[in-house]
């Protein structure tokens, strides 16, 4: 039997606190057929607020004798692993959690792990996460520093202490060793010590914080550093506190000047804040001088003219030759557009090909562009629901269409025609006091600074969101009739 009983005649086991010691006993009780509700697991060296230290103060039972000769248990060789990493919480009761779940597996409950809703795997999958996630934390924030060391390979060697929240440093050691295998380095932590000397990993025993060295010439270099990549506008105190609590902080030299650069956080961000609003006052900034068609749509991609380019949608440049004649300018792209970085190719393009054929033109011949080169939208679930662009939109994204008609003047000589489809079109080239065509109105054409018969019409989205036929067909015909008159334009200006 693996250990003594007691008064509730539960079997107590007391753990020195090391995984081998916890093995030997394992295998014992399993063997023996004790079940996870029949044996209590102590560890005075884990015990925390909970264990037998906090009851015993001082005196702190000793381990109870591990039991020889009992069989190793044929477990999954991933189970063994995720067991290994969850030995290392800090709490006693980890051992409870990993004895159940290995006396089960090992009594035939093999899909166990697989259940997400047993007690004891919800408790494993919990404390092992924990675990992992101090390993992380312990990657990112060991911070060396160099002394003289005359047995050292290089007569330096690299010394860090730090306080990890689990049993991690032996564990940990083999990322170190990895990471850092040109140099001899030793980790400290209140629990254990690893040293590195090239050629194996040795252990030790805990040491306090004043055992490792303060100051050098690195950790200035890395303050510096520091000071350069802190960026003002991401301070989130509390997310940073959660990812780098503070008990860490003494421990990195670079939060000694946190303060410091925190009390300047607001004057920092007024300081972008004016440089951002200089900067993104319209897209003139990203318009490439002088490019054509092709280099005008490469550097749309990057345009951060207003706050659209933001909403992690694409910006969809405009397309047609630049010899073309005619050119139709639309609201902004939609859902489909941006999917497919074409301007006119979902529902609303449907129906402008159909009176584009009605009108006798060819889409190819045309250059097809929108006013606005991002969607503008909101979601809704997965869905993508279109919200028409502001005047301040528009007049943003206006460098865009500027340069696009200059293209198409250097490439061809400009287009004859130029057809807003709907008010937000017509409002990029006349203002934005400009209104939709009257119901029933015939079309006009007017000059503009872009074309010299440049004439308005309804957007062909207008036909889809008709309540009836008998509002959409006038509108449809005002279309293809205007698309007929811009057509008539270039002829007329060819000859
Ligand atoms: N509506 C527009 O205004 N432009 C497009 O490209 C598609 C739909």
């Amino acid at each position: 039997m693996s250990g003594l009983f007691d008064e509730g005649r539960r079997l107590r086991v007391t753990l020195d606190g090391t995984l081998e010691h916890f093995q030997a006993h394992a295998r014992a009780l399993v063997r023996d057929g004790v079940r996870p509700g029949d044996v209590e697991f102590r560890d005075p060296t884990r015990a925390g607020d909970h264990g037998a230290a906090g009851l015993f103060g001082d005196a702190a039972p000793e381990p109870t004798p591990a039991p020889e000769g009992a069989p190793a248990l044929a477990l999954p060789r991933t189970l063994v692993r995720r067991l290994r990493t969850t030995s290392c919480y800090r709490d006693e009761r980890v051992w409870r959690v990993l004895f159940s779940v290995l006396s089960r597996v090992a009594r035939g409950e093999r899909g166990l792990v697989d259940d997400p809703l047993d007690p004891d795997v919800v408790a494993l999958e919990r404390m092992e996460k924990d675990v992992r996630r101090d390993a992380h934390k312990m990657h990112a924030f060991v911070r060396f520093r160099r002394v003289e060391d005359p047995d050292a390979r290089n007569g330096e060697r690299f010394v860090a202490w730090y306080r990890p929240t689990h049993l991690i440093c032996e564990r940990e050691s083999s990322f170190f060793r990895s990471r850092f295998p040109s140099m001899d380095w030793s980790i400290l932590t209140p629990d254990r010590s690893a040293h590195w000397d090239g050629e194996r990993v040795a252990f030790g025993p805990g040491a306090p914080r004043e055992a490792a060295p303060d100051g050098d010439e690195l950790e200035d270099l890395w303050c510096d550093y520091y000071a350069s990549i802190f960026n003002p506008a991401r301070v989130k105190l509390k997310a940073m506190a959660a990812e780098m609590p503070r008990k860490f902080w003494g421990t990195l030299p670079e939060t000694r000047q946190l303060d410091a650069l925190l009390a300047d956080v607001p004057r920092r961000l007024e300081e972008m804040a004016r440089t951002s609003r200089r900067r993104a006052e319209s897209a003139a900034p990203f318009v490439p001088a002088g490019a054509d068609l092709v280099g005008l749509g490469e550097a749309l991609a990057s345009c951060e003219g207003c706050e659209l380019c933001r909403d992690g949608t694409r910006a969809v440049p405009g397309r047609g030759p630049a010899a073309a004649r005619i050119a139709l300018l639309g609201e902004q792209p939609g859902d489909s557009e941006e999917r497919a970085g074409r301007p006119f190719v979902g529902p609303a393009g449907e129906v402008l090909d159909a009176a584009l054929a009605a009108a006798g033109l060819h889409r190819g011949e045309l250059y097809v562009t929108n006013a606005v080169k991002h969607f503008r939208h909101e979601r809704r679930g997965k869905r993508r629901i279109h919200r028409r662009p502001t005047v301040e939109h528009v007049s943003r994204c206006q460098p865009w269409l500027d340069a696009e008609l200059r293209a198409l003047r250097a490439g061809g000589g400009g287009p004859a025609a130029l057809v807003c489809l709907g008010v937000t079109a017509a409002r990029a080239v006349f203002g934005p006091t400009e209104r939709a065509p009257a119901p029933g109105s015939a079309p006009v054409a007017r000059t503009s600074r872009y074309a010299p018969a440049t004439l308005t019409t309804f957007h062909p989205a207008a036909i889809l969101r008709a309540p009836d036929t008998a509002t959409a067909e006038p509108m449809r015909a005002h279309i293809v009739e205007t698309l007929r008159l811009a057509g008539a334009a270039a002829t007329r200006a060819q000859l």
